[in-house]
């Protein structure tokens, strides 16, 4: 089992984005049901890799009325990935826990979510690129292409493509 760790504050959050250069900053004011700070970059791969920009959102544990770490529990930190065209996300949501390596896990999620955009999924069918959809019976692999139901129906299950360890 990882160590719990101690609280983690504000300032060893900012140091542990600040080596992204494509920028966090806080966006917890525009999300009403935040009670965490939630900091987001935007990302583009670029030309020949994931197509368009993908929003990296990531839920602390620090508590926006106290701005002190919130206490410790079931809380992790996550970091979501949404692709801001279709609202979709770009890959699964991963949890971090509050463990003493804490900030290595956001490292190395981090850097195998940005090696996995160089060459995302594409669709077996039309070769358009998939998109982690949320359904009724939770979430698939659904086609870019989809097209509101009149386009390509291509669906797989999370674990066929997932850029993360299970
Ligand atoms: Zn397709």
């Amino acid at each position: 089992m990882p160590q719990s760790s101690p609280d983690i504050t504000h300032e060893d959050i900012c140091m542990a984005l600040e080596e992204w250069s494509f920028g966090f900053a806080r966006i917890d004011p525009q999300l009403d049901h935040a009670t965490q700070y939630v900091y987001r970059a935007v990302y583009h791969a670029g030309e020949l890799s994931y197509p368009g920009d993908i929003h990296v959102d990531w839920y602390t544990t620090v508590d926006v009325e106290s701005g002190q770490a919130r206490p410790k529990g079931n809380d992790s930190m996550k970091l979501r990935f949404i692709d801001v065209a279709s609202g979709d996300r770009a890959a699964p949501t991963q949890r971090l826990y509050r463990t003493t390596g804490w900030a290595q896990n956001l490292r190395s999620t981090m850097l195998t979510f940005l090696s996995w955009t160089q060459s995302p999924p594409l669709c077996p069918e039309c070769e358009s690129v998939l998109v982690h959809r949320s359904g009724t019976n939770g979430f698939f692999w659904g086609c870019t292409a989809y097209d509101g139901g009149d386009g390509c129906q291509y669906t797989a299950p999370t674990a066929a493509y997932s850029p993360f360890e299970a």
